[in-house]
């Protein structure tokens, strides 16, 4: 981070302008909408800027800037047309250490000015340090068709709540959630129809019965939420609005940073991993662990990799919520399967090719795998197999001595939509060599059928272009 962004309270303190132009004016008039009391300085004011000045009664000074002009102001905006009037206004500022900002000059600027959506007395400010204007103009317009002008009108109203909402739920939780179902409930709604009067009723309502039980009502809930393959940007609006919203976040291994960044940044994380062989917790104290802290009245977060019902043992964890009363909801996410065909460039059904496709775990059980080969070694169909790399070359042994022909196409994908995927092409006979001298590591899957002699000419046009190896 370049600069610090923050946000000034310069109501009734005072300030400079130096220059009377256009530019200079724009200052102005930010500096009048946040309430602060400054003087012109300028030899000639244009129209814009003798409009403001006599409208407001500013200070105007004709003469040359001096170093008293500066006495008492928390900041100065230098929007000369003459550079060395600038020059001295950013000099006299930094011998009194009073920060300047000097419009299109970033070498006299000891501030920079973002661009400003107002929805008082909601701000959103974007800046890019001046390196790229346009893309800053075009997020503030962006935010000026999404944010919608009510906004500021809902802000303003729950500054006028919040201290009878503190003195109402001391429980900094409860308060949280409360907050939460008015933003996204139907005062808002209120709100934004311009029924103050009824957004206030059911405020005062709510706020009745808060204080009486302290805000328990609110119940804890359980998110179940596929994240897909890893590429953030699979992840689905539902998924990313309660990773937002949550107060707890439960993740094993096959969440990446990139997921896990978007988790609310003051939800707390409980690692829950398992690595293979190395069970770090149990699945039992898992459930036990979302139960917990749901009857605690947290909006908990279970990140599951891929889809939760696919090898996600989502249906485990939700079947002891279920019987423990825990109020929860699933989220599919892309699984694993789709994730890697599409960046991979391997349809998973075609119709010269596969007009199925049958998706197995290879995990051995009890030092077996326990697979139908008679179901896995027909033809015209696509077999992909989900943890199946410790035990690739036993299965490749299976379909072979289940009467499947060696030269039938096979591939393994490491990291699928990741920033390292990789992708190896073969056949059942070459695979298993081919991907130990690749050293391919999980989280890796398997792809047999003759949809895969298409990830040649198909991978350069899928979704990342990782190519073959
Ligand atoms: N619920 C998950 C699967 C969990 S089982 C889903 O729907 O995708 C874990 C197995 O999924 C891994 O051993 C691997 O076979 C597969 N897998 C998950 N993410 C993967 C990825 N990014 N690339 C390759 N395989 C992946």
């Amino acid at each position: 981070m370049d600069h610090l962004p923050i946000f000034l309270n310069v109501k009734g303190r005072r300030a400079l302008v130096v220059g009377g132009g256009t530019v200079a004016a724009r200052k102005a008039d930010l500096l009048l909408r946040a309430g602060c009391d400054f003087t012109v300085v300028a030899p000639t004011l244009k129209d814009c800027m003798a409009r403001l000045v006599q409208e407001h009664q500013v200070k105007h000074k004709t003469g040359d800037l001096s170093a008293d002009d500066l006495n008492g102001c928390v900041l100065a905006f230098g929007a000369s047309a003459d550079r060395a009037t600038n020059q001295k206004l950013h000099d006299l500022g930094t011998a009194a250490g009073i920060p300047v900002n000097v419009s299109d000059d970033p070498e006299l600027c000891d501030f920079i000015m973002p661009a400003v959506v107002d929805r008082s007395p909601l701000l959103i400010a974007v800046a890019s340090g001046g390196s790229a204007p346009l893309l800053t103009r075009m997020l503030k317009a962006r935010f000026e068709t999404t944010v919608p002008a009510a906004y500021g009108r809902l802000a303003e109203f729950a500054g006028s709540y919040r201290q009878r909402v503190k003195d109402s739920i001391p429980n900094m939780t409860r308060r949280r959630r409360f907050w939460e179902t008015m933003i996204a409930g139907p005062i808002a709604e209120h709100l934004f129809s311009a029924r103050e009067d009824l957004a206030a009723d059911l405020m005062d309502s709510l706020l009745e019965e808060a204080a009486t039980d302290g805000g328990k009502s609110p119940r804890g809930e359980v998110y179940l939420v596929g994240t897909g393959p890893g590429d953030p940007d699979l992840l689905t609006f539902r998924a990313l609005r309660l990773m937002q919203q949550a107060d707890v976040v439960l993740y094993d291994r096959l969440i990446g940073d990139g997921i896990l960044n978007l988790v609310r940044r003051d939800a707390e994380r409980i690692y829950v991993g398992k690595l293979p062989k190395e069970h770090t917790m149990p699945q039992e104290e898992i459930s036990n662990m979302l139960i917990r802290l749901a009857q605690e009245g947290k909006r908990v977060l279970r990140l599951k990799g891929g889809d939760p019902f696919v090898f996600g043992r989502g249906g485990e964890e939700i079947e002891t919520l279920a019987e423990n009363g825990v109020a929860f909801q699933v989220i599919p996410g892309i699984t694993a399967a789709n994730g890697c065909a599409a960046y991979a460039g391997i349809p998973l059904t075609h119709r010269d090719h596969a007009q199925g496709c049958i998706v197995v775990t290879g995990h051995e059980k009890d030092g077996e795998l326990h697979l139908n080969w008679n179901s896995l070694i027909q033809p015209h169909q696509t077999v992909v197999i989900y943890m199946g790399l410790t035990s690739l070359g036993t299965i490749i042994r299976g379909f072979v001595d289940h009467g499947a022909d060696p030269a039938t196409p096979a591939a393994v994908i490491e990291n699928g939509t990741r920033a390292g995927q990789r992708v190896i092409t073969g056949t059942l006979e070459t695979l298993s060599d081919k991907s130990a001298a690749a050293d391919i590591k999980s989280p890796a899957l398997i792809i047999v059928g003759s949809v895969v002699t298409l990830q040649d000419k198909l991978s350069w046009f899928s979704a990342t272009g990782v190519p073959a190896q």
